[in-house]
């Protein structure tokens, strides 16, 4: 579903933040993707929906190269990619209902009643049917992740792109989030890539990972197979929260 090839980016006059990434992303696959800090995990992410633009190389969403899409074009590829963040990035004046009806008004497609009804649909989809009339200020961390996946969600995409979806919850709010994410894979079939540094979050949720160092690919193995040595300390520790 996702083909990235060959990308490259430095920023600035920095050292290169990728260099020469292939990677690919199975429909209906859950990959996770660990590294060290700046190892370039949320800018291997973000090439994902081209937030990024690589310096070369080429990244394929559903058979269309992103690269060379006109902007009206692009726009209407992102419609097929939701992505959240570690600051959740909520809309603080709207309360949740507009947060999540937010894009669907944005893209203007459905009639206010069906807006409603989708936009409904998505906040039972993520637990959180009673804090429609809610602002974001009145919720815990881990409802403000809900409604952004389900904000994400509003436009029925594909893929879901989350960076650091866990990072600011605790243990007990972060095994229910990774529910609410393997149960947007199961039932809707959404294709899922997340970035963690919870090696233990990646292990429960993740069937295939893919461990960055420096810019590289450094492994991307299957969590089931426990034949083949992991050559990083990352896949290692993974290869164990897998198990
Ligand atoms: P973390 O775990 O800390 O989030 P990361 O693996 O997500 O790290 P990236 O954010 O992808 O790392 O950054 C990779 C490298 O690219 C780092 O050296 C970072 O400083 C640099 N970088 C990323 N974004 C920018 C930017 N917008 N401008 C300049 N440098 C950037
Ligand atoms: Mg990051």
């Amino acid at each position: 579903l996702i083909r990235i090839e060959r990308v490259s980016k430095t920023f600035g006059s920095g050292l290169p933040a990728l260099r020469e990434v292939s990677l690919q992303v199975e429909r209906g696959e859950i990959l996770g993707i660990a590294g060290r800090s700046g190892a370039g995990k949320s800018t291997l992410l973000r090439m994902m929906n081209l937030l990024e633009r690589p310096d070369s190389g080429t990244v394929e969403v559903a058979g269309r190269e992103l690269t060379s899409l006109a902007p009206r074009e692009l726009r209407a590829a992102r419609q097929e990619i939701g992505m959240i963040f570690q600051g959740y990035n909520l809309l603080q004046n709207l309360n949740v209902a507009d947060n999540v009806a937010f894009p669907l008004r944005l893209h203007g497609r459905l009639n206010p009643p069906r807006l409603r009804q989708r936009v409904e649909e998505c906040l039972a989809l993520v637990g959180l049917t009673g804090k429609a009339r809610s602002y974001p200020a009145q919720l815990s961390g881990g409802q403000k992740q809900r409604v952004a996946i389900a904000r994400a969600l509003a436009n029925q995409p594909a893929i879901l792109l989350c960076d650091e979806p866990t990072s600011a919850l605790d243990a007990e709010t972060t095994r229910g989030l990774l529910q609410t994410l393997q149960a947007v894979n199961t039932e809707l079939g959404v294709t899922i890539v997340i970035v963690s540094h919870e090696l233990p979050a990646l292990g429960a949720l993740c069937r295939r990972v893919a461990v960055i160092e420096d810019g590289r690919v450094a492994e991307d193995f299957l969590l089931s197979d426990l034949s083949t040595p992991r050559s990083t300390a990352l896949g290692r520790e993974l290869a164990f929260h897998g198990a």
